[in-house]
């Protein structure tokens, strides 16, 4: 298991956004009638182009998300702008307090399968079923006891809304957010927590003018950002590894100015792996070389090149420096053991597998690979990165014929 703990500096945007929109507040309350107006339909528009983009990039949970906030805005315009003294008001309150929260739990456990097929079609019956729920059966709890009614009345604190009961899932959501963010490290986790944040700070500071057309704006933000975000990660990220791609890569070459080095690095016989081992084990290999590529050290920066080929840039690096690192994470690869947990994937002709093993040592059940690498720098024979890139393929080539499980330089 990874874990991504520096993935929760991105908490700090819907933070912001959040931030912002409560402190405008009273700039939008003197605003003119006009203005008010504007503001006041600006949720629906912003949550309108986060679903249309969720939708392009097809990301399932966002798009569910964008509908949610829309609902959500909509239901306390309509119902939550009286004195929560009012049954009505109070039960859409109630409803609504346990709703966001649970919601939002959804959403972030949900798996993401894309937008148009029958998978995401039985999630969005699963989250109509939940609103179904909120709806009919949560009003009926808090009559059924005397200290129910008071762990979810609305006011248990002077200045701050939210009933305890709502304010205890509020904070169990933020937990699990927190915990999904930095074990997969994906923006739309953030996306859908930020605008749960911001939906739950608007019931719980109701009684504030305006606050909810502020925060609902923020919140419609929050996914926007999600869904820019996800098409970002989509045209710059690989998807097998995690780690960025070529494209990045291809824009990380044209910043690169006057003193960087670059690695190369390759798989040793992996077709030989992919073989003997199955194209899923093969994966999972690529996936362990990539994470251990990531944490290089030295300013190093790991890009899947392609393939089994990695590429690592050191900016501001001479080649010297970067030999050290590099051997480093070789080692780690060279040493680390990985466990089969399928026998089945293993080829059916078993003494096939073995006579096509090659690099691989294997005892009992489990793998290992090594890794073969090339380091140039830049210099008056490679005055470009294109030029750098091609110099340290030519070394990673030496290492291979040199034996391989090595770096050249
Ligand atoms: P060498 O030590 O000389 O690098 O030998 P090699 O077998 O690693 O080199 P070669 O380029 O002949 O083979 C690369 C193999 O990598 C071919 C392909 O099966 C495998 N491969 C490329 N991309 C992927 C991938 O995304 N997943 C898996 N499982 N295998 C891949
Ligand atoms: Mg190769
Ligand atoms: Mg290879």
């Amino acid at each position: 298991m990874q874990w991504y703990p520096a993935a929760l500096l991105k908490l700090v945007i819907p933070a912001v956004i959040i931030l912002a929109a409560v402190w405008l507040r009273p700039q939008a309350l003197s605003s003119g009638e006009e203005w008010q107006l504007l503001l006041g339909n600006l949720p629906y528009l912003l949550c309108a182009v986060a679903l249309f983009l969720a939708y392009q990039f097809n990301r399932g949970r966002l798009l569910f998300a964008s509908i949610a906030v829309a609902v959500f805005y909509w239901l306390v315009q309509q119902h939550l702008q009286v004195s929560l003294a009012e049954a009505q008001a109070a039960r859409v309150f109630f409803v609504l307090s346990l709703a966001v929260p649970l919601g939002a739990l959804y959403l972030l456990l949900i798996p993401e399968r894309g937008v148009a097929n029958l998978h995401a079609l039985a999630l969005a019956g699963g989250f109509l079923l939940l609103v179904a729920a909120a709806s009919y059966v949560l009003p009926l709890l808090p009559q059924n006891s005397e200290s129910a009614a008071q762990y979810y009345a609305a006011w248990p604190w002077e200045g701050y809304v939210l009933s305890r009961g709502a304010s205890l899932l509020v904070g169990v959501v933020i937990l699990a957010g927190i915990l999904l963010i930095s074990l997969r490290n994906e923006d739309a986790d953030v996306a859908i927590l930020g605008a749960a944040c911001a939906a739950s700070l608007t019931l719980a500071q109701l009684h504030h003018a305006m606050i909810s057309v502020v925060l609902g704006i923020a919140a419609s933000l929050v996914l926007l950002w999600g869904s820019l975000r996800s098409s970002h990660a989509m045209a710059y990220r690989d998807e097998l590894t995690g780690i960025p791609g070529r494209r990045a890569l291809n824009e990380r070459m044209r910043t690169l100015r006057r003193r960087y080095s670059i690695a190369m690095l390759d798989v040793d016989h992996f077709k030989r792996f992919n073989d003997a081992h199955g194209h899923d084990v093969g994966d999972e290999v690529l996936r362990l070389v990539a994470s251990r590529l990531r944490a290089v050290g030295g300013g190093g920066t790991a890009y899947r090149y392609g393939g089994e080929e990695f590429c690592v840039v050191f900016p501001r690096r001479s080649l010297e420096e970067c030999i050290e690192p590099l051997n480093r994470v070789r080692e780690e690869i060279a040493n680390y053991r990985m466990v089969l947990r399928n026998r089945t994937r293993r080829p059916h002709r078993s003494h096939d597998g073995v006579r096509r093993r090659g690099a691989t040592r294997l005892t009992g059940d489990e793998v290992s690979v090594t890794v073969s690498g090339g380091i140039a720098e830049r210099n008056a024979q490679a005055p470009d990165a294109e030029a750098v890139i091609k110099a340290a393929d030519a070394r990673l080539y030496q290492a291979k014929r040199a034996g391989r499980n090595r770096v050249a330089f």
